[in-house]
C-alpha cells in the first residue's frame, strides 16, 4: 500500500486502528440504543446440588437481542461496555430485571431459587452500588437471600479493604456472595480468608481439563479443599461430561453448573424448569 516507496507500516497501522475505533464506536452506540429500547435479555442457567441432585440456584446471563446482529453473547459487548462505563447502567438493568423476574415467578406460584448476577469491576466500585442493589430488592419486595452477587478475585483485589467493607454490608443484608472464575485472576490468599463470601466458583477452564489433564485435576482438588477449609462451598462451572461430574463428586465438590445438566435458558424455559423441578439423580 506504500506504492513502491519504502513502507514504514504506519499507514497500515493507522487504518487498522481507525477500523477498531469505528467498530468500538458502533458497538457503543448500539449498546446505548439497546438500553433505551430494552434489547437486552437474561438467560438463566441452573446450579445443581451434587448431594440432593436438586436445582439450588440459577445464574443470570446477559444477552443482547440486536435487530441487526441477532443474539449477541456477552463476551462480544461486555468489554466495550466496561471501557465506556456503560456497564454501570447495563448492570443496573440486569439487577432490576433479575429482581422483577423473581417477583413475577413468585407471584405465579413458581418455586423460586436464588439467582446469581455477575458484577463488573466498575459497577462494584461505585459508591452507590449497595443502594442500587437494595433498591432493586426493595422495589420488588424480595428476600435478599434470593440474590447472589458474583465478583471476580481481581475486582476484589483492586481495593481489598474497601471491597471487604462493601461485601460485609451486602452480606449483612442477607445477600449471598460468590467469587467467580476462581483461579484465573490475581488472588491474594491472605485477603481471601477475610472476604465474606459464600462460595468459590471453579473456572470452567479447569473443569474442562479435569478428566484429561492431571494439572487441572490437581487445581480443582486444591480449590475444593481450600473452599472447605475456609468454610465456603465449591461450585464447578462448565461441567459438560459424566466423567467430570464423577470426579467432582469424588473430590467432594458441592455444586455444579454446566451444559451436562442444562444450557442457559430463556426466561420461559427457566420458569418451566423450576416448575418441573428436575433432579440430577432422577
Ligand atoms: P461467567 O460468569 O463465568 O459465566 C459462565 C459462562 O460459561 C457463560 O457464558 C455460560 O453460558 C458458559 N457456560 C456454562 N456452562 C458451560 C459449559 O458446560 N460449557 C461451556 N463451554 N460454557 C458453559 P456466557 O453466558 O457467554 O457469559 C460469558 C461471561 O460474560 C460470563 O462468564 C460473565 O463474565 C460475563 N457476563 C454475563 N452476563 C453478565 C452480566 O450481566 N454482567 C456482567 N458484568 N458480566 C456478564
Ligand atoms: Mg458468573
Ligand atoms: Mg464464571
Ligand atoms: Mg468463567
Amino acid at each position: 500500500h506504500c506504492k513502491g516507496q519504502r513502507c514504514s507500516g504506519v499507514q497500515f497501522f493507522t487504518k487498522d486502528m481507525q477500523r477498531r475505533l469505528d467498530a468500538r464506536l458502533t458497538m457503543e452506540q448500539g449498546l446505548l440504543r439497546a438500553l433505551k429500547r430494552e434489547e437486552f435479555v437474561l438467560h438463566f442457567q441452573p446450579q445443581v446440588d451434587l448431594r440432593s441432585g436438586a436445582i439450588i440456584g440459577l445464574e443470570a446471563l446477559l444477552r443482547w437481542q440486536s435487530p441487526d446482529l441477532g443474539l449477541v453473547p456477552p463476551m462480544e459487548f461486555i468489554p466495550v461496555a466496561e471501557e465506556t462505563k456503560l456497564i454501570v447502567d447495563i448492570g443496573k438493568w440486569v439487577l432490576e430485571k433479575t429482581c422483577a423476574t423473581l417477583r413475577e415467578w413468585q407471584d405465579a406460584g413458581v418455586p423460586v431459587v436464588r439467582v446469581a448476577v455477575n458484577i463488573a469491576a466498575s459497577q462494584f466500585a461505585r459508591h452507590d452500588f449497595d443502594t442500587t442493589v437494595e433498591d432493586a430488592l426493595g422495589k420488588h419486595g424480595l428476600d435478599p437471600g434470593l440474590l447472589e452477587l458474583e465478583l471476580t478475585e481481581s475486582l476484589s483485589m483492586e481495593d481489598p479493604k474497601g471491597s471487604i467493607a462493601l461485601m460485609q454490608r451486602l452480606r449483612a443484608i442477607g445477600i449471598n456472595m460468590a467469587i467467580d472464575d476462581f483461579g484465573t485472576g490475581y488472588s491474594n490468599l491472605s485477603y481471601l480468608k477475610r472476604f465474606p463470601v459464600d462460595r468459590l466458583k471453579i473456572d470452567k477452564s479447569f473443569t474442562s481439563g479435569l478428566a484429561t489433564n492431571s494439572e487441572d485435576h490437581a487445581i480443582v482438588t486444591a480449590v475444593i479443599s481450600l473452599a472447605h477449609s475456609l468454610g465456603l462451598k465449591a461450585i464447578a462451572e462448565g461441567v459438560e461430561t459424566e466423567d467430570q461430574l464423577q470426579l467432582l463428586r469424588a473430590e467432594g465438590c458441592d455444586e455444579i453448573q454446566g451444559y451436562y445438566f442444562s444450557k442457559p435458558l430463556p426466561e420461559a424455559a427457566a420458569r418451566e424448569m423450576l416448575l418441573k423441578r428436575p433432579c440430577l439423580h432422577c
